[in-house]
């Protein structure tokens, strides 16, 4: 049944995607079956989304009780569950208010939006250039995408969409360098995801908001991936000693459910007003009251970030033992709590396959990082599992 599933898959889908040859149907917690019945212990959780495990109960009942209520209503109404998760997230942040949307991507095109309008009102009206760093990710729309520091990704998509100009991450004088009179914000994630973790220095960030402050610039934060604990604190931005201006937020928020978030302060956020950014199912009530219980589990007495950072320690730890067994075919570990980078010396495609053959999903990153974002409920007893795994798929490529 299976290999008749994948076949109309490739039929019928875009094929926009390199899908490994599985088909997932049920998930629990860290682990995931297909449809021919095989199990898998899961160290991708969808790409940072599945935050407390697949299917955690509370999310699901909160769904379950929310479908039976209301599925939808316009904006032009207000809507509970939007009212309880933007003060959630306003108490948890630096932020004073939020913008609902359904994806990372939308998060960004509304930090972009904001920060333009915010600026040609407080200063001069040609201030829209938006500065990010080389590397990046923000997105595939077109705004986003034209913000995203990868020429890979622009490929085929020209002309892509004035107003952004790319810096090496990490890099001050840079970034001093490419401000102009047009530089309206600089946009950054405090830890680069896609490209294969990249750790800003410990004083970056903190450099880079004060060069914000002295050009009256806006400090954007994507922190689409590191949000939601990832890190080991709610938000990346809290491990640096600093406050953005603007935070996108999504993957993680609705704890497997679609949700994007833009969160910024009162005084940025006042030049968004009736009529200026829209979204039909931004802060739909299915997606809020998933986001409302991953949230609130999440922050309920700090276990789950206590076991974030526990884990993630022991899990780096692991990584650097392996690095020491196999020095030929592992170059560097990186990371932060469950946001871990393992660069490789060749790309890691093999690598991937033999552990999906063994049981074990994990993420190929810019072709040569195998990156590890699973559930923040992980144990050791999981983690070892794995580098089983990878003591096994390294030994035999070896
Ligand atoms: C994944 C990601 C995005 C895009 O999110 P989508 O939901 O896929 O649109 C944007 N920024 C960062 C940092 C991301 O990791």
């Amino acid at each position: 049944m299976e290999k008749k599933l994948i076949e109309e898959s490739k039929k019928y889908l875009m094929n926009t995607y390199a899908r490994l040859p599985v088909v997932l149907r049920k998930g629990r917690g860290m682990k995931v079956w297909s449809t021919d019945g095989k199990e898998y212990l899961d160290f991708v959780g969808g790409i940072a989304v599945n935050i407390l495990g697949h299917c955690h109960p509370k999310v699901v009942i909160a769904l379950q009780k929310q479908s039976q209520r209301l599925l939808h209503v316009s904006n032009l109404y207000h809507i509970e569950p939007q009212i309880k998760l933007a003060r959630l997230l306003i108490e948890t942040s630096c932020a004073d208010r939020v913008f609902f949307c359904n994806s990372g991507a939308e998060a960004v095109e509304a930090a972009i939006k904001l920060a333009r309008k915010y600026s040609k009102e407080h200063g001069v009206a040609d201030k829209y250039e938006i500065i990010t760093a080389h590397g990046s990710f923000h997105g595939r729309t077109l705004a986003a995408l034209s913000a995203t520091g990868q020429e890979k990704f622009h490929k085929g998509f020209e002309p892509l969409v004035p107003g952004f100009k790319h810096i090496p991450f990490n890099d001050i004088d840079a970034l001093t360098k490419a401000i102009t009179k047009h530089t309206c914000a600089v946009m950054l994630e405090p830890i680069q995801g896609e490209i294969g973790i990249k750790l800003p220095s410990e004083s970056y960030l903190k450099q880079v908001r004060q060069i914000c402050d002295d050009n009256g610039l806006l400090l954007i934060l994507d922190e689409v991936q590191t949000g939601m604990g990832r890190t080991g604190k709610f938000f990346a931005y809290e491990h640096f000693g600093i406050e953005p201006d603007i935070i996108t937020l999504a993957k993680g928020l609705g704890g497997g459910v679609a949700i994007g978030a833009m969160l910024a302060k009162d005084s940025v956020a006042h030049s968004f007003q009736p009529g200026t950014h829209a979204s039909t199912f931004g802060g739909n009530p299915l997606a809020c009251v998933a986001a409302i219980a991953t949230i609130e589990t999440l922050l309920e007495d700090g276990f789950i970030l206590d076991n974030c950072n526990r884990m993630g320690k022991y899990f780096k730890k692991s990584l650097e033992r392996l690095k020491k067994e196999f020095p030929s075919s592992i170059a560097e570990i990186r990371g932060m709590g469950l946001m871990l980078g393992m660069e490789l010396t060749k790309p890691c495609a093999s690598i991937v396959n033999l552990c999906l053959e063994k049981g074990v999903l994990i993420n190929c990153t810019s072709g040569n990082v195998l990156r590890f974002l699973p559930p923040l409920i992980v144990t050791e007893k999981e983690i070892d599992s794995l580098i089983d795994v990878l003591e096994d798929v390294f030994g035999e490529v070896a």
